[in-house]
This record gives C-alpha cells, structure tokens and sequence, in this order.
C-alpha cells in the first residue's frame, strides 16, 4: 500500500506500475473501509427497493376479528346438522354483518345472519353457510339451510395472516411491493431505512463530448457517464452528476472534494502524463491501492479523501464497467446495507473453445451463451463497449488459473437479471 510516501513519490506518471495489487488484496482493502450507512425514516409508499434498517415486528393481529372468507350466512354450525338439499332446515335471518360495518348482536341456534366476505363474524356464529347452499324463502326473513357446515368452516380467524409479536421482515430486507403492503397493514406509515450512499461521478477527458452528442473529429461522447448512473442507481446509491470534466488539476481536485460518500472517477487513472486523480488522491488524501493484476481495468486506483471512499476508474469502456462492478459497486451496495455480492445471477455451462490467462491476473471475459455451451467473444478489446451489449454476461478466470480447456463447465454472470 502506498502510504507513507513523500510527496515527490507521490507522482507515478509515465513510470509505470512498480507492481499491482491483486483482486483479493484490493478486496481486503476496501471491505475494511465500508460500513453501513445511518438510518433514516422513508415514507412508507416510497420505501420500494430500500434496504430496512430495523426489523419490523407486528403490535397487532391481521385480521384483527374473525372475519368470514364467503359471502353467505353466518351461524352456529350445530344449527346446519343434518341439512341436505332434501332434507333443508329453516334458519331465521336476525341481520347482517358488512365489511366496515359488524352485526351488532349475538346469533342463537337456528338464526343466520347475512355476512360478505372480509365481514366480521358476529358473535355465536362459529361457521359461514356459503350462499349457494342458502334456499331462498318468499319471506326475506327466512332461509333454508340445503348443507352441514362444521364449525370453522369458511372464516378466517383473528391473526390467521399476522399475529401480534410476529417478526415480519428482518433488517437488510430490500422492500419489495408487497412488503409495503404487509407494513401498511400492521398501520406502520414510515420505515426506517438505510440512507442512500450519495455517489459523485466525476466523468473526466478533454476528448469527451456530452452524451447525446453525436461524436465529431477526434472528439468521442461520454459513455461512460450513463453506464456508470445507471449502475449506481441498480446498486441502490444516489448519482450526482453535473457534468464532464477536463483533464484539468484544479477541475478533478474540486470533484474529489466532494460531500458524497463516494467519488467514481471515470478516466486518467493510470500512469499517462494526462493522468491526474491518482497523483491528486495520493497528496490530498489516500491512495491506497493503484495498479491491480486484473484486465480489463488494470489501472484501477483505490483510495479515500476523508470520509470518502474513491474509486479511479479507467476511462476504457469495459474496463470501466468491469472496475465499477468489482470495486465501487461492492462499496456503493455495502453502504447502502445491501449485499457485497454481484447483483447478477449465475449459470454454469460448457465453454466451446479453450480460454487462457495467465497466472497472476485475473481475466473478465466477455461470453455469450446458448443450450450450456459458453461462447467467449473474440473481441477481447477494453475500448470496445459494444463487446458487453452482444454479450450475454461474463465468465472470471481467477488469478490462480491458466485457463480453462474446450468443454470445462464454468461459472457465467448474466448481465440481465430476467435472463
Ligand atoms: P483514459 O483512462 O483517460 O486513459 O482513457 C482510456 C480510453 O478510454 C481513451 O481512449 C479514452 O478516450 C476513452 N474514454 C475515457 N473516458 C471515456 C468515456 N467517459 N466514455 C467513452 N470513452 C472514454
Ligand atoms: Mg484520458
């Protein structure tokens, strides 16, 4: 780690890397670095895809009443003995019982009354004769019981959904729509949740155009600055940002100054002349990691400036796309008190054709997959995004590893979670 250093030593450009962490040395770092943010209370009907800060227990029985669960007559069920369609018994309606609006009053044997589904079950009535098995009499007073029902037929009781002390979801939940459905009906309107990480991206190159401008001359458009939005917003951070910036010392030093949590530098992170943030980092903060055994993304900086975690990403594209997800998603979904873990899911299959990497750096290889037989693309360029929109994820060749041969079973990360 590069701590201790004159501020000289602190200038790596055009010298190279003098040698590069590896993947779990990097990893090692920045797990030591993130904790949990703060809570904070959310309005319950914006809570979706926020990450519970406390569990939440139920104070109250859902339903709250025994409540019928068909439209019907509620009875005693010992009043409905014997009922056949041959053999009906008369049944004396004293009332009926509402979804909001209860009977107030008690049913005796041989009396009925009406009831809807989601109505409370007056008391005396233990069963819910379903309407179809009602006769209907000329006097609507009257009905005729045409089946038995036993006790506890057709209604559900106090706390059948929720019961009063139940542990309903645990901290670290990511609130999905129903949840907020079940916390709304335990009368629960706010939540507490993990604060958002707030996430400057700092987009830098002087070749760089605003995305959405068509590219012109040797000027290319930013691509990097929705990707990398995009992907703070998936891992559940709050993107801030204002616009690109020039290689420019003042310009970068101004961004990584930042009141975020996190910074995401995007480009000059390696050892070029025009290479300014790791220099910046390493004198106005901490460079702790610069230069990882990887590719993509070798020229990855890790560091901190106070309180803020930065992360010096590669302006290439998919190195880019392969650092963030390494690094500063991990860190961005840590904070936001979700899991380090990829959010991408997994498959194995059969790779069609021999891979190889050398031992001592990991390899992101871009693959597509079809019926189990794993495809690596031939474009194995960092410059060339587009090799990550035709993929349809990706496969790690470990550091350890030379690679695997033709029809080796490996591990593939879909890059769609609907695959
Ligand atoms: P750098 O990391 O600044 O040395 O950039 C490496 C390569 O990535 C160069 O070809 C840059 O033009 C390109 N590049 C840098 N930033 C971006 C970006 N935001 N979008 C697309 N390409 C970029
Ligand atoms: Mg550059």
């Amino acid at each position: 780690m590069h701590r201790s250093r004159s501020r000289a030593d602190d200038d790596v450009r055009m010298r190279g890397f003098a040698k590069r962490h590896t993947v779990a040395q990097a990893l090692a770092w920045l797990d030591m670095q993130v904790h949990t943010l703060a809570a904070e209370a959310a309005p319950l009907r914006n809570a979706a895809g926020r990450v519970l800060a406390a569990s939440a227990a139920s104070e109250v029985d859902v339903p709250g009443f025994d409540r019928a669960t068909m439209d019907g007559y509620a009875v005693a069920a010992a009043s409905t003995e014997g009922a056949t369609p041959y053999t009906p018994l008369p049944l004396t309606v004293v009332g009926e019982s509402m979804p909001g609006r209860e009977f107030q009053g008690a049913v005796s044997l041989g009396e009925a009354v009406r009831i809807m589904t989601g109505a409370p079950m007056p008391e005396g009535a233990d069963a819910v004769l379903p309407a179809e098995f009602a006769g209907i009499e000329s006097d609507p007073r009257r009905i005729t019981a045409l089946a038995a029902v036993s006790p506890e037929k057709n209604l559900g009781k106090r706390g059948e959904d929720i019961a009063r002390g139940t542990v309903l979801l645990d901290a670290g939940r990511v609130l999905r729509p129903q949840d907020l459905g079940v916390l709304s009906s335990i009368g629960v309107s706010k939540v507490e949740v993990v604060r958002r990480p707030r996430v400057r991206l700092a987009i830098t190159g002087n070749e760089l155009l605003p995305a959405g401008t068509p590219p012109h001359g040797a000027r290319i458009a930013d691509a990097n600055g929705p990707m990398l939005e995009a992907l703070i917003d998936r891992d559940g951070g709050v993107a801030d940002f204002p616009g690109l910036i020039p290689d420019d010392r003042e310009a970068i030093l101004a961004a990584l100054q930042s009141e975020a949590d996190v910074v995401v530098v995007s480009g000059g992170s390696s050892v070029g002349i025009e290479d300014l943030a790791p220099m910046l980092v390493a004198q106005h903060g901490e460079l702790a990691v610069h230069g990882i055994a990887m590719r993509p993304s070798s020229p990855t900086g890790l560091g901190r400036m106070g309180d803020c975690l930065v992360f010096l990403l590669p302006g290439n594209p998919v190195s880019s796309l392969c650092a963030y997800d390494f690094f500063a998603g991990r860190a961005i979904r840590a904070l936001g008190g979700r899991g380090k873990q990829w959010p991408y899911r997994s498959v194995r299959g059969r790779l069609s054709r021999k891979l190889s990497s050398p031992i001592g750096r990991l390899d992101y290889a871009r693959v597509k997959i079809a019926d189990g037989s794993v495809d690596p693309l031939a474009v194995g360029g960092a410059s060339v995004l587009s090799s990550t929109t035709r993929a349809d994820g990706f496969m790690i060749v470990p550091d350890d590893s030379e690679g695997f041969p033709a029809g080796a079973e490996v591990e593939v990360w879909l890059y769609d979670a609907h695959a």
